[in-house]
């Protein structure tokens, strides 16, 4: 049995108040004892509080992004030792905003990926089709090829530090949310691609995220599929009420 997990992208939203002000909510109205994992990944400026609010709770907290160098002249840019400092436990890399509005290559996410690894951050690592790949039929050979430009050439043992998380493009922020059968088939065809790769072993005990449109009414459905091992979060996850909902559903 995999756990469930729950991980909320907050994006470029809120500041420094009302991130302490979200996080106050989220304790008070999350269950303690969810047999849930919780991430929320607030800003890159408010990490460190963030982490400083959660440190008596059961949320754990991400960063959206990490340069894939240990230090340089990179301007602007964060490491991912610095994440690890501040008490970051694990990063989102490969969200789909990050491939169309940075530039974001899959050569660039497999170096980012193994920075991430070895700097034992968590990667929660996110794929998926546009529509004109579903359209055209050509969603499941996109995906696969997605995962094997990254994720491929890492070792057995790194699966334990890695979180796949499943985002049809057209899905994210439009309202639109792949079915709960859509999301299962492309679940099973992502678990055996990886089980065809690294044996049983690791595709039975690595978790498969959906994302896209999650909200309280639809997530139940999706989280019941036996290959949805829960979800990441965005527009939903900036509401307490809306997320611990979600939570709730996944467990
Ligand atoms: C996301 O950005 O990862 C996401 C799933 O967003 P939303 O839930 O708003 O579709």
């Amino acid at each position: 049995m995999r756990d469930k997990i729950v991980a909320g992208n907050w994006k470029m939203h809120k500041n420094a108040e009302e991130t302490e002000d979200l996080l106050n909510d989220l304790i008070n109205k999350l269950p303690s004892d969810a047999a849930v994992h919780i991430i929320v990944a607030p800003t890159f400026v408010n990490l460190a509080s963030a982490v400083q609010h959660l440190e008596y709770t059961n949320i754990n907290v991400a960063a959206q992004n990490m340069h894939q160098a240990e230090s340089g002249a990179f301007t602007g840019e964060i490491s991912a030792g610095m994440l690890t400092s501040i008490g970051v436990t694990s990063v989102i890399l490969g969200h789909s905003e990050r491939r169309a509005y940075f530039n974001e290559t899959s050569e660039l996410l497999k170096n980012k990926v193994d920075t991430a690894l070895k700097n034992e951050l968590v990667v929660i690592f996110c794929f998926g089709e546009e529509l004109k790949d579903r359209q055209e039929g050509t969603h499941f050979e996109l995906i696969e090829k997605q995962l094997k430009e990254s994720l491929f050439h890492l070792e057995e043992k790194d699966w334990a530090s890695i979180i796949l998380a499943y985002e049809p493009v057209w899905a994210i922020g439009t309202g639109e949310t792949a079915s709960p059968e859509q999301a299962q088939e492309m679940h099973a065809f992502i678990r055996k691609t990886v089980e065809d790769k690294f044996g049983a072993g690791v595709s039975n005990h690595v978790a498969i995220l959906y994302g896209g449109s999650v909200k309280p009414d639809n997530a139940q459905e999706i989280f019941s599929k036996p290959d949805v091992d829960g979800g990441l979060i965005g527009g939903a996850a900036l509401k307490a009420d809306d997320f611990v909902a979600i939570v709730q559903a996944a467990m």
